[in-house]
């Protein structure tokens, strides 16, 4: 076992949207920083979108499921006992390699569930600390969309502005329209222009299966360029297997296997945490010693719980008019927030959005696409396929999740990864407000598409594969009883071990998380860039 970094001031964990924030502010900053990333890098060759069988690449190399994907950088989940799957992708960038883009931020109510509503949490912070971040980050990588939604706070002038609603955003507008429902362009981490070197979207649709022009605004062409600029060693093909400790309790840096499957030890002052809500609290977890029996920093017993997913329902509108759906974007066209807060005349508390997705290939298209609902096999097929293909678009209803202790990740005593390491195993049930929530989201999803003309609505009420956005199994608190970091993402247990992923949420409002997640993460930075003398290392 050897030390072949050196010893770092910062040693930072999973190399995804919060990893790269925060490497690349603290390299900024003048500190050395090394970062342990278990992918590697994807090249513009490794993406499928130029091959005879792309689509085929979505149940094989680029499925969305690293259970299904099985690529030698993913580890197993046991998700037995859960209705939803946990997604991400393992490699520089992280899960932004596949992802949407859609990136609305937190309202100001978000911040302050309990308060409103008796329930959960409020966060240790409110939108306003939060809202320099917000612009800064968006601003470094590339935000398309509209400032000026009446339903949002301010805020500045987007990067580039938005793509256009096209064939598909009309037919929703005529819907939204119809009811009178308040929608606005979405934020998207893309960009509608050149900007920052890379260039507008082409309209090509396939995000789900990466983006190889660059014009997606993800973590390994935002940041990671910059940061390894700027002297950041970045070690790909390292998966760490636990943080070490020294005699003080404090992070003493991270033993990891290289690519050769030889165990290698990194030593540093400092250690972040970046590896998403469910690879962090693994990572905690696997983290026992004589000081932390029951995992690192876990003396809340709170690591892995309240593990949170946004349900979400697919709602399908199939229309008689051409909408070329195949073509643009995937997501991050329209948003509707108009039932985002509570309404206790409905039953239940908290809030949705409906975000609009437009659809992709024909082999999807025969899979039933965002449905459970394939195209038949047979007679019919033909027929059926051009029907739907180019004609349907689907409203995601994704609601708001309430943490709850018992919805958790813990290690499963038997299933571990290629390197022996214990893999998650994912509890999870969906609580009646949710089922009520999600109930209430997919109607209205189903009501917008008949008014906007749908002839047919095939619905999906919660989605097994959906799992995309994982949060709260190392909630942020003021109370070390009742969280595991500070408001500065600093573990209350181990002073000098911070966690920067979306584990740290405290709710997650019903919006896609990225753009706080990497707002926080900034602001973490920040706070260690000007608190560092004071960290006991
Ligand atoms: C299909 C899909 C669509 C999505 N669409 C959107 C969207 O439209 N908008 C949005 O806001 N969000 C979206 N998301 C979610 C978004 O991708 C995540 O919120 C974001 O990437 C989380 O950032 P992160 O840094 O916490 O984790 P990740 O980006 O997942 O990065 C974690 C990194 O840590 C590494 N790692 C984990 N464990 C170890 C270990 N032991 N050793 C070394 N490395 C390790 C992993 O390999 C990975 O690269 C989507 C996600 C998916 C899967």
């Amino acid at each position: 076992m050897s030390d072949s970094n050196g010893h770092a001031d910062v040693l930072v964990i999973g190399a995804g949207a919060s990893g790269s924030v925060v490497a690349w502010r603290l390299a900024q900053a003048g500190m050395n920083v090394v970062c342990l990333e278990q992918g590697g890098w994807l090249d513009k060759d490794d993406y499928p979108h130029r091959r005879n069988d792309w689509e085929l690449q979505r149940q094989l190399e680029f499925n969305l499921d690293p259970n299904e994907r099985m690529r030698p950088e993913d580890y197993p989940l046991n998700v037995d006992d859960t209705p939803i799957n946990p997604l991400m992708f393992n490699a520089v960038g992280g899960s932004t390699i596949h992802w949407s883009g859609h990136f609305p931020r937190f309202k100001p109510s978000d911040f302050r569930v309990k308060t409103l509503d008796g329930v959960a949490d409020d966060w240790p912070l409110d939108y306003w600390e939060l809202e320099p971040y917000y612009d800064r980050n968006d601003a470094l990588v590339g935000v398309t969309g509209l400032a000026g939604d009446p339903a949002n706070p301010p805020r500045s002038v987007r990067s580039t502005p938005p793509l256009g609603l096209g064939p598909v955003g009309e037919a929703c507008v005529r819907g939204f329209e119809k009811l009178g429902w308040h929608w606005w362009p979405a934020d998207s981490a893309l960009l509608s222009e050149p900007f920052d070197g890379r260039p507008a979207c082409n309209n090509c649709g396939p995000c789900d299966l990466g983006c190889p022009t660059g014009a997606m605004s993800s973590a390994h062409v935002t940041y990671w360029p910059k940061a390894v600029d700027m002297g950041v060693r970045l070690v790909t093909h390292a998966r760490v297997r636990e943080v070490t400790v020294d005699s003080r309790g404090l992070a003493s840096g991270a033993l990891y296997f290289d690519e050769n499957g030889d165990l290698q030890e990194q030593q540093a002052s400092m250690v972040i945490l970046a590896c998403n809500g469910v690879g962090t609290p693994r990572l905690m977890l696997n983290s026992t010693s004589s000081l932390f029996p029951d995992g690192l920093a876990n003396s809340s017993g709170l690591v892995g719980k309240n593990l949170m997913f946004h349900p979400n329902g697919f709602v399908t509108g199939i229309f008689d008019e051409d909408l070329q759906s195949f073509r643009g974007p995937i997501g991050a066209l329209i948003h509707c927030q108009e039932f985002y807060e509570t309404d206790p005349a409905r039953g239940f508390v908290r809030g949705f959005q409906l975000q609009m997705c437009r659809a992709t290939g024909p082999l999807s298209h025969a899979l039933g696409g965002f449905t459970s609902d394939p195209v038949p096999w047979g007679a019919r097929h033909h027929e059926v396929l051009r029907e739907r293909f180019s004609r349907n678009f689907t409203i995601g209803a994704m609601i708001e999740d309430l943490p709850e202790p018992h919805n958790r990740v813990t290690l499963d005593p038997e299933l571990c990864d290629s390197d022996g390491i214990p893999a998650p195993k994912i509890e999870y049930t969906l609580s009646d407000n949710s089922e009520k929530l999600v109930a209430f989201a997919v109607d209205r999803a189903r009501e917008l598409l008949e008014a906007a003309g749908a002839h047919t609505v095939l619905a999906d009420p919660v989605v097994r594969r959906s799992g995309w956005h994982l949060m709260g199994t190392a909630r942020m608190g003021d109370n070390p009883a009742e969280s595991v970091v500070d408001k500065w993402g600093r573990t209350h247990d181990v002073p000098n071990l911070f966690v920067v992923d979306g584990s740290v949420f405290v709710t997650c409002a019903p919006i896609n998380p990225t753009t706080t997640i990497q707002a926080l993460a900034l602001r973490t930075a920040d706070w260690i860039a000007d608190n560092h003398q004071e960290i006991p290392s």
